[in-house]
């Protein structure tokens, strides 16, 4: 098996994002897998330099190893552009999409929300009667894809099968921005292709995209990967970890000179994979790693006072 470990240096990592690290990182090593690492530094004005380093850092003092050299998402842009060409040229698989979140939420009356937590609402279908040959609008506009109007299934390693009908229940989805960068959608479908990554693991807010995703591979031919969705680690008030509860960045915990064994054992013990949270290093728990262990609630906790700050 090959996964990967893919932080968004949007901002630093904090203690959720040091759990899914860390999960990827035991479960390549006990499959006698590989690990490789990749900056999703793909959003753009998001991105922030020093986030990059930091994230290598951090994975780095918690102990995980990887397999080869850290790789950027922007290196594989041309492949982004190949790629998009084949869903938007000779078929029917996207369209081109002038309409604004304003146009979308003014053309629902009674807006659809997706089931899925902070999916937003179900594009209406606004612009889906372009067809193949038809101008492409000279205005600003996205590309979206046309989901499939079928239950999609997948068997998820943690979460168990996982189905959703994506027309139904997500909508058409953007594949690029108005200015031609593709989505996070479509890049990590490549990504994770060229790497030959056949196992992803990440947090469970993703399921909803992995529908979306499961549709682009097979518009394009490719196999899927496995897909294990890992629990969040949530605030006492079981909102995601943010400011208010707390600084949880692991650079913050550097700092202030936590152990990352401490981290680590933590990590371990929250997932119920250890009886106690004793510190520990990351390479000695791998063979304690079980996807069968692993819980598929969300840990809400009190991050407050942890690792005795
Ligand atoms: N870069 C994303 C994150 O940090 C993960 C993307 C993915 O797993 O597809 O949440």
């Amino acid at each position: 098996m090959r996964t990967r470990l893919a932080p968004s240096p949007t901002g630093a990592q904090h203690l959720g994002n040091a759990r899914t690290h860390l999960i990827a990182y035991w479960a390549a090593r006990r499959a006698g897998g590989e690990l490789v690492f990749r900056i999703d530094n793909l959003d753009s004005p998001r991105v922030k330099t020093w986030a990059i380093d930091q994230a290598i850092e951090d994975l780095r003092w918690l102990g995980i190893d990887w397999d080869g050299q850290p790789t950027l998402q922007t290196e594989h842009e041309a492949l982004y552009q190949q790629t998009l060409a084949t869903l938007t040229h000779g078929g029917n698989l996207a369209y081109p999409c002038v309409c604004s979140r304003k146009d979308i939420a003014e053309a629902l009356s009674a807006p659809h929300e997706s089931r899925f937590r902070g999916e937003g609402p179900i594009y209406p279908g606004t612009c889906a009667g372009y067809r193949d040959g038809d101008d492409v609008p000279q205005q600003p506009h996205c590309w979206r894809l046309r989901v499939s109007d079928q239950t999609l299934e997948f068997d998820d390693s943690v979460l168990g099968i996982q189905r959703c009908n994506p027309a139904q229940e997500l909508g058409d989805f953007p594949i690029t921005s108005k200015n031609d960068q593709v989505s996070y959608q479509l890049a990590v479908v490549v990504d994770d292709h060229v790497q030959g990554v056949d196992v992803v693991i990440r947090g469970n807010d993703l399921v909803a995209s992995t529908f979306r995703q499961l549709d682009l591979y097979r518009h394009l031919g490719y196999p899927p990967p496995r897909y294990a969705h890992v629990p969040l680690v949530l605030g006492s008030d079981g909102r995601r970890l943010a400011k208010r509860h707390g600084d949880t960045r692991l650079s913050h915990y550097r700092e202030c000179g936590v152990a990352p064994e401490a981290i680590v054992g933590w990590a371990a013990h929250s997932l119920g994979l250890t009886d106690t949270a004793e510190p520990q290093k990351a390479a000695d728990l791998i063979d304690q790693f079980d996807w069968s262990r692993l819980p598929t609630q969300d840990t809400v906790m009190d991050t407050d006072r942890l690792f005795g700050l």
